[in-house]
């Protein structure tokens, strides 16, 4: 992805691609779940639900999970956080 997309413009260009989910595995991270691997955050996947743990775990699946679906924004699922992450952008959505 590239593009010369001005910094100032702070409306994210990838919001189109946010859809009504439900998280798929609320109690964990997908990937982390089955081979028993620990995490510390976890991230939702707002194009399809998938839940993924965050940059500070050891395996970084939400990452992973947009790089290979390109699916660009998550939002956090932890209590009380209430915000949204581009992976494309690196920033705030
Ligand atoms: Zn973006
Ligand atoms: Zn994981
Ligand atoms: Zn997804």
């Amino acid at each position: 992805m590239s593009g010369g997309y001005p910094v100032s413009a702070r409306v994210d260009r990838h919001v189109d691609w946010i859809r009504t989910v439900v998280p798929r595995t609320p109690f964990g991270c997908e990937e982390c779940l089955p081979i028993g691997t620990r995490w510390v955050h976890l991230r939702l996947c707002l194009t399809c639900g998938h839940v993924g743990c965050c940059d500070s775990s050891a395996m970084r699946h939400a990452r992973e999970h947009a790089g290979e679906l390109g699916h660009p924004i998550v939002s956090s699922m932890e209590r009380g956080e209430d915000w949204r992450w581009c992976y494309v952008d690196e920033a705030f959505a």
